[in-house]
């Protein structure tokens, strides 16, 4: 992030001005804008999803680039006077061809969710509707009959998908039932190790061998380790599976180069996707990256799956990924994977249990059950003292998915603001102090409650001013002045 005066006081007045725009409109709404940017720099931010966008990726998003259609590919739209959108879509697939090692990038997704569906019926489209398509000697589905038609919506409706269990760490868009890819594919799970927290190739394969699927999906959202992507790609080979890996967690860790060789999903997946807005620290969306061979039908993704492109979001994707290029975001990367590891170490120094032990990504999942709470209790009593997580669950968790046992901490935002090894163990001193003080409260009928919870007197004041020392020490958006 940029701490270039001049730049901080362009920012500063080109928000106080947009403010004052909002506010002749819906003042409501620009003070509500103007509230979260008090409320993210007031508070310790361990989301491990989140993060905090550069001023230019934000300013970038507010233009009139939002008011044009585009549905279609560079040069080829169903719209006139795309020109400009060109530019910009076509920047930010050079942009993630280039940091990526790429061979092909689709910038239009919306957001990751889009982007995994846009992959899943493009490998469907490659693997299942080309081939029936030669088979009955038809150019495009325009040309086959209701029956030919009908025995293809069956074959493309009946696939297997093989990816991480959501217990374990993996995405609701990775075949979880309540999700579309769970209906739209027979889908199987694998898990992590009962014992040790930790993916186990050899289950991995004896699945896929059993189990023959369409799409072998790689990629997590709460798992705290590194991926080895040669090998998964060995196991979809193997049961002549496509290799569909989502980083979207990661992919700042592949963009900085902290994740190299088989650590780096791209040259061994057939098709990757991600989103924009977590450790990539770009604007809210999607990317999907193909081999050549998949790029015809993932270039087809509007209007297959997707409508108009987000031209204002594409355009910010551009400059996020232009970002992503400079040597010092590879500098940010590595700071975001150490000070996973200091985050980890303060836990377990001070008798705390993670889940595989500790961390070597951008990941910490806390199991909090050794302090005698569920993860919803400890999300709330975290938050009463500005420390912002989100709850999830543990491996073969007793709690659910509602109520939890474990907390889902990450690095990526906090390492913007220029956070430490020194300030995330303090940070893990500090949430330890809270969870140690906290007790799990009652039902309104005296029942043992999974919900509510008692912080003891004075906690929350301390762990805050504690944290603001801290937080002030690392200004959000410095020189930004909205009062
Ligand atoms: N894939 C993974 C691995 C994720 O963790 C997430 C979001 O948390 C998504 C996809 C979906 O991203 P979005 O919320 O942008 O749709």
């Amino acid at each position: 992030m940029t701490t270039d005066a001049r730049l901080s006081s362009l920012t500063s007045s080109a928000y106080q001005q947009a403010l004052e725009v909002i506010a002749s409109v819906e003042p409501r709404i620009a003070e509500a804008t103007r509230q979260e940017l008090v409320d993210q720099r007031g508070s310790l931010k361990l989301i491990a999803s989140e993060n905090y966008a550069s001023p230019a990726v934000l300013l970038t998003m507010g233009t009139w680039f939002s008011d044009k259609y585009a549905e279609g590919t560079v040069g080829h739209r169903f719209y006139a006077g795309c020109q400009n959108v060109d530019t910009v879509e076509a920047l930010a697939a050079e942009h993630a061809r280039e940091l990526f090692g790429a061979p092909y990038a689709y910038a239009q997704p919306h957001s990751g969710i889009d982007a995994n569906l846009v992959a899943y019926w493009s490998i469907l489209a490659h693997r299942v509707e080309s081939p029936a398509l030669q088979r009955l000697g038809a150019k495009n589905v325009n040309e086959l009959t209701e029956a030919d038609w009908e025995s293809l919506r069956g074959e493309l409706g009946n696939q297997r998908l093989l990816g991480m269990s959501l217990d374990a760490g993996g995405h609701l868009t990775h075949g979880f039932r309540p999700n579309i890819s769970g209906k739209m594919f027979h889908q199987q799970q694998y898990g992590t190790d009962p014992e040790t927290g930790l993916l186990d190739y050899d289950v991995v394969r004896a699945k896929a061998k059993e189990f023959k699927p369409l799409v072998l999906v790689a990629g997590y959202s709460a798992y705290p380790r590194r991926v080895n992507f040669a090998t998964m790609r060995e196991i979809a080979d193997e049961v002549g599976a496509t290799l569909m890996v989502d980083m979207a967690h990661f992919a700042g860790l592949v963009a900085g180069k902290v994740f190299t060789g088989d650590e780096d999903p791209v040259p061994h997946a057939h098709v990757v996707t991600t989103t924009t807005h977590k450790s990539l620290r770009g604007p809210r969306g999607g990317l999907v990256l193909a081999q050549e061979d998949y790029a015809p039908e993932v270039d087809r993704g509007c209007p297959m799956v997707l409508g108009g492109p987000l031209s204002h979001v594409m355009a910010a994707k551009a400059v996020a990924l232009a970002e992503a290029r400079q040597p010092e975001f590879r500098t940010y990367a590595q700071q975001v994977a150490d000070n996973a590891k200091s985050l980890a170490d303060g836990f377990l120094s001070r008798g705390a249990r993670l889940v595989t032990g500790g961390t070597d990504n951008h990941i910490v999942l806390l199991d909090v059950s050794g302090f005698g709470l569920t993860g919803r209790q400890a999300e709330s009593a975290l938050l009463e003292a500005g420390v912002v997580t989100n709850r999830n669950s543990v491996p073969q968790d007793p709690n659910g998915a509602w109520y939890t046992s474990g907390i889902r901490l990450g690095t990526p935002a906090l390492t913007t603001r220029g956070f430490g090894h020194d300030e995330f163990d303090r940070v893990a001193e500090l949430m330890v102090h809270v969870l140690q003080n906290t007790q799990p409260g009652t039902t309104k009928d005296g029942k043992a409650s999974k919900a509510s919870y008692v912080l003891g007197d004075g906690v929350a004041d301390k762990v805050r001013a504690a944290s603001a020392e801290m937080l002030d020490k690392h200004p959000l958006y410095p020189g930004l002045d909205l009062a």
